[in-house]
């Protein structure tokens, strides 16, 4: 089960479903495009903490492919903006 989700995750990033909206003040804003539906997913940096409107989190409370996939794309931004050594 753990493994579909990254693998979703992985897959949802590659194949650019991922759309980062922007930020305000210290939350991010992203959008995930996931078969018929899109999922905004949020991050609150003061908390540190993941929200996505999907069933799986809310039912759940557990991290989502949507939410994975975020941060998957985040880390690839922070990566692309490190000044090279
Ligand atoms: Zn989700």
């Amino acid at each position: 089960m753990k493994f579909k989700k990254y693998d979703k995750a992985r897959m949802l990033k590659e194949k650019e479903r991922v759309e980062f909206e922007g930020q305000m003040g210290s939350s991010l804003y992203f959008k995930v495009f996931s078969g018929d539906a899109e999922y905004p997913v949020v991050f609150r940096g003061p908390q540190k903490q993941w929200l996505c409107d999907c069933q799986y989190f809310v039912i759940k409370g557990k991290t989502c492919s949507h939410v994975l996939a975020c941060k998957l794309i985040l880390k690839e931004t922070l990566e692309k903006t490190k000044p090279s050594p």
